[in-house]
């Protein structure tokens, strides 16, 4: 596992995972059989948050990579992990997914394998695992991405339960937020956020999560999951990077990444598809996390953090955020 602390460096600049992290355990860049990484989110988060979520993101790989060792499909360690990610109300995705404007909670999620399979949600409501859903379109549908009330009713003929996402974390966060937008009439309101819209530190609260495996047979997968941007409040039926396949998330037979951050941003600089993009050139998934990050900041000014890992399981953090959690883990 990571350094636990290393959540603790808050420097305002691409953060670089030391080198000795990058390497296996007896200090080569071995190739390890099975691997998983996940995050929870680019930007800061209240320092009594951090040890529960470090707790969990931990937790996660763990699940992930019992899931690899019996066998299982990457994407099937992936929804492991993110299911766990998608139980805690600590994180902005499943559960813990932030309110919109309007009181809703309105989630986005997206998969994808190496051999290129993928399926997405956006707008799906009153269903917790939105990556289970996520998959769904992947291998039950002829789509790649569902959404609204379509994606809803896939989960319900699929056996998923409809449950109410609000909690009261949520509704009290939300109170306090929707004061700075409510009073406002709505072409104002629009004004507002998007003079807010290329910090991710401004949004006062993150958790997006995502996750990258690689099974022994060489496979790998990868998914992201999200609440959306919490605050400041977005309208309902604002769609950011996580359900868009080459933005929150992808992978091919070189690599997987996740994404997070601000997803209009993530979105035009297609994030997650360059970072795997620059895996395929022969960068070090660090290397290649480190200069898309760079890239994504010069091009768009703007905030995100990325997890990558490649087909020999090695893996690779960047952000320009003050913080991104994650976690690491292979054998
Ligand atoms: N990327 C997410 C979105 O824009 C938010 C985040 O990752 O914090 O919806």
């Amino acid at each position: 596992m990571d350094d636990p602390d290393r959540h603790k460096s808050l420097r305002r600049r691409t953060y670089r995972v030391p080198l000795n992290q990058m390497l296996g355990r007896e200090g080569r860049q071995d190739i390890m059989l099975r691997a998983i990484i996940v995050h929870g989110g680019a930007g800061r988060v209240p320092g009594d948050e951090l040890a529960p979520r470090q707790a969990i993101l931990d937790q996660a790989t763990g699940l992930a990579l019992d899931a690899l060792s019996q066998g299982q499909a990457p994407l099937l360690a992936v929804e492991h992990a993110v299911n766990l990610l998608e139980d805690s109300d600590l994180f902005n995705a499943g559960r813990g997914g932030a309110m919109r404007l309007e009181g809703s909670v309105s989630l986005d999620a997206s998969c994808m394998t190496s051999e290129l399979d993928c399926g997405a949600v956006a707008d799906l409501r009153g269903i917790r695992h939105a990556i289970s859903i996520a998959r769904l379109v992947m291998e039950e549908t002829p789509y790649v991405l569902l959404v609204g009330r379509a994606s809803t009713e896939l989960a319900l003929q699929f056996g998923h339960q409809l449950e109410d996402l609000h909690t009261e974390r949520n509704i009290r966060r939300w109170l306090t937020a929707r004061q700075a937008l409510e009073q406002l009439p709505y072409k104002e309101q629009l004004r507002l956020l998007r003079g807010l819209a290329s910090s991710a530190e401004e949004t006062g609260r993150h958790g997006t999560v995502g996750a990258v495996a690689l099974s022994d047979d060489g496979r790998l997968a990868c998914g992201t999951s999200t609440g959306g941007i919490a605050s400041p409040l977005t309208h309902e039926g604002r769609v950011g990077d996580t359900p868009l396949i080459g933005a929150g998330t992808y992978c091919n037979e070189y690599g997987g990444a996740s994404s997070t951050g601000v997803g209009e941003a993530i979105t035009r600089a297609t994030l997650s598809r360059e970072v795997v993009r620059l895996i395929e050139s022969g960068l070090h998934p660090q290397e290649a996390a480190e200069r898309a990050i760079e890239r994504f900041a010069a091009q768009t000014g703007s905030e995100a953090g990325v997890i990558a890992l490649d087909r020999r399981g090695r893996h690779g953090a960047a952000y320009n955020t003050s913080m991104m959690q994650t976690a690491f883990a292979h054998d």
